[in-house]
């Protein structure tokens, strides 16, 4: 039986807000049982504000969530990726400013900082959201949907109006080893042109070439060029992940995304919570695929560091 887990230390960080621009203090810590993913805002009378869905309260540039309070947290999806990823149920997210911080635009940070705290098994078995019947949702040229799969797999496509985005498509299983291997590294990205209008908007203050992939109109800017193949789509798959994770399980189906997005993605996520046959929550004791699908362990770290900053 597959047991819930969460992380077995406490771990701290700073970064930099991405709309906000200024520093933000960022502590993870293990929470009980059936907790899931709590944010919690140190900065305004400790509010808790739970990752799910229902919570979801703007998905423009990025998802944010808020409490029954108006408490917001924004830029949860990269973290949220990869506590889905390394299969963590659990965790309490301390935050002293309503976005979460951007490190270097990917999951990557995260994942090294989860790493490093280390994961445990806790005592109730690990529950996951089984897609039982295709649910779609469209607006004009974009789609989402879930389809039944006895396992967690993405396809995503995108094409933008531009030499270097034209085209790209990945399809991945995903598995605790192909997220940190083949998708927690892809930095979000942005056009130069619209980063500058979201400057003047008084968005994207901490926004630079150290947080994300500045596209030119011939060219990418960053000077080592890009971590993948396809790096773009890939990272329209982490925020996929992210915002898939605040179903407040892991899914067994299969997610489609054609040039989706934040505001698509929980629009699907909605229609999906609101037809009940379409979905079921089970266990490992009682369903047979599971343990063909079980995480992989996570990598060790020679030298576990207590905290780190970027
Ligand atoms: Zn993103």
């Amino acid at each position: 039986m597959l047991l819930q887990r969460t992380l077995k230390n406490t771990i701290r960080c700073t970064g930099i807000g991405l709309h906000g621009g200024n520093n933000v203090y960022l502590s993870l810590r293990p929470a009980p049982e059936n907790t899931g993913i709590v944010f919690h805002r140190i900065d305004a009378g400790g509010a808790l504000i739970p990752a799910r869905v229902e919570n979801v309260v703007n998905t423009q540039l990025c998802s944010t969530i808020a409490n029954a309070d108006g408490v917001k947290v924004s830029t949860v999806e990269h973290l949220l990726a990869a506590f889905a990823g390394l299969g963590v149920d659990n965790a309490y997210v301390d935050l002293d400013s309503p976005e979460v911080p951007i490190m270097d635009g990917s999951a990557a940070p995260f994942v090294f900082l989860i790493q490093c705290a280390g994961i445990v098994e806790q005592r109730l078995p690990k529950q996951w959201l089984r897609i039982k019947k295709s649910i779609s949702v469209s607006d004009e040229d974009k789609h989402a949907s879930f389809h039944p799969c006895d396992h967690f797999r993405i396809s995503f496509h995108i094409d933008f109006d531009h030499p270097l985005l034209s085209e790209q498509g990945v399809e991945v299983a995903v598995t605790e080893t192909t997220f940190i291997k083949d998708i927690s590294r892809a930095r979000t990205f942005g056009f130069l042109k619209d980063l500058e209008t979201l400057r003047a908007n008084g968005l994207a203050k901490g926004g630079s070439l150290d947080n994300a992939i500045v596209i030119g109109d011939f060219r990418i800017l960053n000077e080592g060029g890009l971590r993948y193949d396809k790096e773009f789509v890939r990272h329209k798959i982490i925020d996929a992940i992210g915002d898939l994770y605040l179903l407040g399980r892991p899914i067994l189906g299969h997610f489609k995304g054609i040039r989706s997005g934040h505001a698509m993605n929980n629009r699907l996520m909605r229609k999906l919570l609101a037809r009940a046959d379409a979905w079921e929550l089970v266990e490992t004791n009682n369903h047979a695929s599971f343990a063909e699908f079980a995480p992989a362990p996570a990598p060790r770290i020679r030298q576990p560091v207590a905290a780190f900053s970027i």
